[in-house]
């Protein structure tokens, strides 16, 4: 699995960043950088409560063969 984000969704509330530092970050900007896509196994529930957890639905979950744009 990947994690994905919709560009000019972010709202910036970084809850996504302290479930999961490692895999998000958040520019000066306020936007949602991704520091990395590609999930490992051992991380997928963390990461997939961080997806959850975005109040803005900027964030979502793709497989690894699913093209995005993001
Ligand atoms: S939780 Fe959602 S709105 Fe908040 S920084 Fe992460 S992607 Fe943006």
């Amino acid at each position: 699995m990947k994690v994905v984000h919709t560009q000019g969704t972010c709202g910036g509330v970084e809850s996504c960043v302290e479930i999961a530092p490692d895999y998000f970050t958040v520019d000066d900007a306020g936007l949602i950088s991704l520091r990395r896509s590609n999930i490992s196994d051992e991380d997928l529930e963390r990461v997939t409560n961080a997806v959850n957890e975005c109040p803005t639905g900027a964030l979502r979950l793709a497989k690894d063969t699913e093209a995005t744009h993001a």
